[in-house]
């Protein structure tokens, strides 16, 4: 089969690669329908997070049930499936609490830019949709196996409410599909930080009712000019820079949370501002499983469109160029068609 091999900062390369099989008899092997790059992968692209040998690479899916081990019997071969980048038993203490992608026996995807793909714990993993849903659908499915369960898991952690003010940090993919989170969840005011034209658009289009372009302190004092001087009842901290994390702290009313998803970058907190801000603080991987049937219903039903976040669509040969797309910003988000 072919798939997608990181080498090195800029070095992203499509090739031959041994076809996967099942190790495990909790495995499942499935057929890529769509899969794409993540916004997380150009951490690595932009020499921004170590690396080591040259890897296989990609963690968002879609596809079609090839084959399973013997102890799988939630998904069978042929049917579409829906999974988490996380992967999960789903029966473990850990599942149970919700905390899906802390499962004691977790995987993390990063194999899935390529034809065909593993799945550790295939049972608690894997959602099948009733029937192979329109093509139409699938950008919108994918988008669940990271970004919009990303976005969701943004929102229930900041805490955002009905009629809630919020602030999204971040108009990257993540970003936006908090916004649509926000929405779903019935904050009345979304507040997008974003400089980019190209990613205000869809923004507006998914909820958002105000947009400030500044940054640091000028984009805090924005802020709190637009939320009477008090700040925000919940932020979506979807970069995952240190400016983005303080930019989220102080535009957080006083008993207000942030919500973190953007995966912390040389971010430091100062431990007696944090006390005396009355901000509370949750983050971590999406429990992208826990969602997935109810957001699977959202995105058949055409309730939510987060596969909109894909703006480029290319053959998985050409992996690279959007790699260099998403890094120059030429395209928010790149999906990869095998
Ligand atoms: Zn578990």
């Amino acid at each position: 089969m072919r798939g997608a091999v990181f080498y090195g900062p800029g070095d992203v390369r499509c090739e031959t690669l041994d076809d996967p099989k099942i190790l495990e008899p909790t495995d499942a092997v499935i057929k890529t329908a769509v899969t794409c790059i993540c916004g997380s992968d150009l951490w690595r692209w932009r020499d921004l997070e170590p690396f080591g040998a040259a890897q296989p690479v990609g963690h968002e899916y879609v596809g079609f049930v090839e084959e399973v081990g013997s102890e799988v019997t939630a998904v069978r071969p042929g049917q579409f499936v829906v999974g988490s980048f996380a992967t999960s038993d789903n029966t473990c203490a850990t599942c149970r609490y919700g905390y899906t992608s802390h499962c004691v026996h977790r995987e993390f995807m990063s194999t899935c830019q390529a034809d065909y793909i593993r799945i550790p714990n295939a049972q608690g993993t894997l959602v099948a949709t009733e029937e192979v849903p329109d093509q139409a659908f699938w950008p919108g499915l994918l988008a669940l196996s990271d970004v919009m369960g990303t976005g969701w898991w943004a929102a229930e952690a900041a805490q955002v409410r009905p009629g809630s003010t919020t602030v999204v940090v971040g108009d990257g993919a993540v970003g936006l599909c908090g916004v649509i989170a926000a929405k779903e969840w019935g904050a009345e005011r979304i507040i997008v930080m974003s400089r980019h034209e190209t990613r205000q658009k869809p923004a507006l289009e998914f909820g958002a009712t105000d947009l400030v372009t500044e940054r640091g302190d000028e984009g805090i004092a924005r802020v709190l000019e637009l939320t009477g001087g008090i700040g925000a009842d919940a932020v979506l901290e979807c970069v995952g820079t240190n400016q983005a994390m303080q930019q989220a702290l102080r535009s957080t009313r006083p008993g207000g949370s942030v919500g973190i998803v953007g995966v912390p970058h040389e971010v430091e907190l100062d431990g007696l501002e944090l006390f005396h801000s009355h901000v509370g603080l949750r983050g971590g991987p999406a429990p992208v499983r826990r969602y997935l049937p109810e957001l699977m219903n959202l995105v058949l039903s055409g309730r939510i469109e987060p596969g909109k976040v894909f703006d480029q669509t290319l053959p998985l040969e050409e992996v690279a160029e959007g790699y260099r797309a998403m890094d120059e910003r030429r395209a928010i988000k790149t999906l990869l068609k095998p």
